[in-house]
Parts: structure tokens; sequence; C-alpha cells
């Protein structure tokens, strides 16, 4: 089963739930890989002493103008979704740092100018915790402006003959997190009991609802004193499969690096957390 942790919003606990989903499966005998789909800013490997034996560039092929052939018609320019080239009737300039790779415009130059170099934009790195849990992250260089291909490219080592592959997404509802969405089995969706954490949770279940998966969510800094959360899921007929508690030790041990499944016995929670997954995933 392949699980896609996801949030609406950067900071509400998604790569606690990823490594320690992840963790606790691993200690209940099955066979996990953790991947970090959030290349602009992996963290999921501090909770881990990971071993890399692996690692491959990401790259993209950029155009390159052909100037004695270029007739400024502009259909290069009219063509690219991302504004990153500029065409007048004397000169031609690629925005390399706007550029997607896509290749349209060398698709649609009529006279053959565009031609296209590859340029690194990123790594991936490949190797297994020192528990036994397989661990993949990509990293975006920096300035770069998509890491989707960075995305797709270490989806490309999910390993078949694990278990549970657990997917720690990048926050938001864009395109990268919609690419590490496709192709997954769940989506877990994790939020925060706030006005932001329940206006993102929405974007964030609108944007899954594109893809044919049963979804579940973790409330996390539970208080109980904020119900709107629960109310719109209940609504919306979601299951909130899991709350944490708002928890100044939690918070520590986040900040230190420690996995709360190894440090406070929260293990059987989210092996618990699982099983719930695993049912509904059957009906
Ligand atoms: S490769 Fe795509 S994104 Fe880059 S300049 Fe051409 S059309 Fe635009
Ligand atoms: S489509 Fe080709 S010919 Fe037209 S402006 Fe772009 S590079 Fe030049």
């Amino acid at each position: 089963m392949k699980i896609a942790v996801l949030s609406g919003k950067g900071g509400t606990g998604k790569t606690t739930v990823a490594t320690n989903l992840a963790y606790a499966l691993h200690t209940s005998g099955k066979t996990i890989q953790l991947l970090d789909t959030d290349a602009e800013e992996p963290n999921s490997h501090i909770f881990f002493d990971v071993k890399y034996d692996y690692e491959e560039s990401v790259q993209i092929l950029l155009p390159v103008v052909d100037r004695n052939l270029c007739t400024h018609c502009q259909e290069c320019a009219k063509a690219c979704e991302f504004s990153a080239i500029t065409v007048s009737s004397k000169y031609i300039m690629i925005f390399d740092n706007l550029c997607h790779g896509c290749g349209v415009c060398s698709m649609v130059c009529p006279v053959k100018a565009i031609s296209e170099k590859p340029k690194d934009i990123g790594t991936i790195k490949l190797g297994i915790t020192e528990e036994g849990i397989i661990f993949g992250e990509g990293i975006m260089n920096i300035g770069e402006p998509s890491p989707v291909r960075i995305i797709r490219q270490l989806k490309k080592h999910i390993d078949p003959n694990v278990d549970i592959v657990i997917l720690d997404s990048p926050p938001g509802t864009s395109c990268p997190v919609i690419e590490t969405i496709n192709g997954t089995d769940f989506a877990l969706l994790v939020t925060e009991p706030t006005p932001f954490g329940l206006h993102d949770l929405k974007l964030a279940i609108d944007a899954t609802r594109e893809f044919d998966i049963p979804i579940g969510v973790v409330l996390n800094r539970y208080d109980g004193s904020y119900k709107k959360i629960e109310e719109y899921l209940e609504k919306e007929d979601i299951p909130l499969l899991m709350t944490i508690p708002y928890d100044i030790n939690i918070a520590r041990d986040y900040s230190n690096g420690f996995l709360i499944s190894k440090t406070q016995n929260y293990a059987q929670k989210f092996i618990d957390l699982f099983q719930r997954i695993e049912v509904i995933k059957k009906c």
C-alpha cells in the first residue's frame, strides 16, 4: 500500500506522522519504504540515522535558440505556460530559472531554431535507516522553479517488494503535491485545530478528491478547544483517524529530532492508525 502523508500548509506535523508511522510499522514487522518528496525542504532524514548508498542527479532539458535561424515569430513565447521566453523583433531571451523544461517551445518552433541542453535541477538520494527502513529523498537545487521532475524521478524508485510505502509530501496543494498523490492508495491528511488548519485542510481535501482514493485525517496538537474541524469532517463524512495531543514533550522531541514512537510509546498508536487505514481501504 502506498500512503501519501499530506497537509494543506506547512508546520502541521506531517513529517511527524510520516516518520513515526514508518518507524512504528517497521517495529510491527512490516517492510517499509519512506520517501521524502518535499524536495524543497526534505527533513524526514533528521529523525533517522540514514546510510546512503546511491545518488543520482535529476535533469531537465533547457531550450537553446539558434539566433541565426530564429525569425522572431513569437510562437515559442506564446506557447510557454511559464512565461520563460520573451521575444521582440530584435532579441529572444530565455529565463532559465523560470523554465520547467517541458519542451513545448522546441516543438512549436516552425524553423527548428530551438535545441535542448541538459541542466541539473536536483538530486535523488537512497539508503537505509539503521533500523532497516528503506529510505529515499529528493533534494531540489536552490533557485529552481519546480520540484515536480525530482518527485517523479524519486517515485520511480518505489520498491514493489515492500509492504508499505509512505510518502512524506510537500505542504500545500500545488503541482508537487499532486505529483506525490498520483498513483498512491491512501491520502492521510495532517492538520491542526485552528481556523488556518481548517481552511488549508479544505483545500487539501479538494485537491485529493481529484484522485479516486480514500482519505483520512490526523489532528495534531489537539486540545479539544476548537471543534470546527471535527464538525467539518463529520459533515463531509471523512474519518478522523487519530489525534495527537498538544503536548510540550512531543514538541520538544520533534525539535530534537526524536521519534515519539521511540521515546513516548506512541508506536502502538501509529500501528492502530494504520489498521484504521487498512479497514477503510478494504471498504
Ligand atoms: S521548455 Fe517549456 S517552460 Fe521552458 S521555455 Fe520552453 S516552453 Fe517554456
Ligand atoms: S518559435 Fe522559433 S523562430 Fe519563432 S521566435 Fe521562437 S525560436 Fe524564434
